[in-house]
């Protein structure tokens, strides 16, 4: 082989391996909103502060698969399948939230990482559907909710789900999450400061659109971001807008921004398969 072609072989396979190294250190992701069930006839009232008392939404129960192709499978929140959440709450156009995701192809047994947003039933609760999956929660959020032995300290949270995350924590599958403006898992960050429980966390993560934000119940509905009106149910109002200002600044445009319960994500974006919308 001439020199100069051994030259610019050696040159080019070194750029392959600079840019495979770079996809490996942070890759990026597939961004999928996957509904599961629907709360009919949800009072506004109790996602948007101040909104109208006689106004009602379907609100879209879901969660969020972030897919690295031959890396991590994630999911932000995990849904409720418990019996005592079924029967005080009838959602409709129900599945089990582990059928949701296999549903689209993805085995419940694949999932590597569930980043749980917050503690509350609709969000956390189906954790243990996804038996190999690592659990990132923030530690404020774990101590403040369930405590050290799972006793379940503050309402917001069952004692019934309380006694899983400990019995999961016993067995190493907990990770806790060390505050605001983390990166647990390469091309995924954590927020806190949204305040809709006591150390909420919202994620961001990066797609070939840019840089999405799951914001979960940090930011219920568009309507929120679009009224600049803090959610209903938070610590602090004036936090909440905050990070719904910080969320605008961190996703690449606000569009990017999806809410944690708007069943305008599935008008909003491209459905991929019934239920599910592709977010990147
Ligand atoms: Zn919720």
């Amino acid at each position: 082989m001439p020199r100069a072609t051994r030259l610019f072989a050696t040159v080019m396979l070194l750029m392959l391996a600079v840019r495979t190294l770079e996809a490996q250190q942070s890759p990026s992701y597939e961004a999928y909103a996957i509904q599961y069930g629907t709360l009919a006839n949800f009072p506004v009232r109790g996602l948007v502060a101040g909104a109208d008392t006689a106004r009602r939404i379907d609100v879209a129960a879901m969660v969020w698969l972030l897919k690295a192709p031959g890396g991590r499978t994630v999911l932000v929140d995990a849904g409720f399948y418990r019996d005592e959440f079924m029967a005080r709450w009838k959602p409709v156009n129900y599945v089990r939230p582990a059928q949701a995701v296999e549903a689209f192809g993805v085995p419940a047994g694949s999932v590597t990482d569930i980043i749980v947003s917050h503690v509350h039933w609709d969000h956390a609760d189906g954790i243990d559907l996804f038996p190999n999956a690592r659990i990132w929660i923030q530690r404020a959020e774990y101590e403040y909710y369930v405590g050290p032995r799972g006793e379940a300290l503050q309402s917001g949270i069952t004692a019934s789900d309380a006694a899983m995350f400990a019995r999961l924590k016993a067995s190493g599958r907990v990770m806790l999450v060390e505050g605001d403006d983390q990166e647990p898992i390469p091309g995924i960050r954590v927020y806190t400061g949204g305040r809709h429980t006591y150390a909420s966390q919202f994620a961001s993560v990066r797609t070939r659109a840019g840089t999405v934000v799951i914001a979960s119940d940090n930011c219920y509905l568009y309507e929120n971001l679009e009224k600049h009106a803090a959610i209903a149910q938070t610590f602090d109002a004036a936090s909440n807008l905050a990070a719904q200002a910080r969320m605008a600044m961190i996703a690449t445009s606000p569009k990017l921004i999806v809410p944690g319960h708007d069943p305008a994500v599935f008008l909003r974006f491209p459905i991929v398969k019934p239920g599910v919308a592709r977010i990147d």
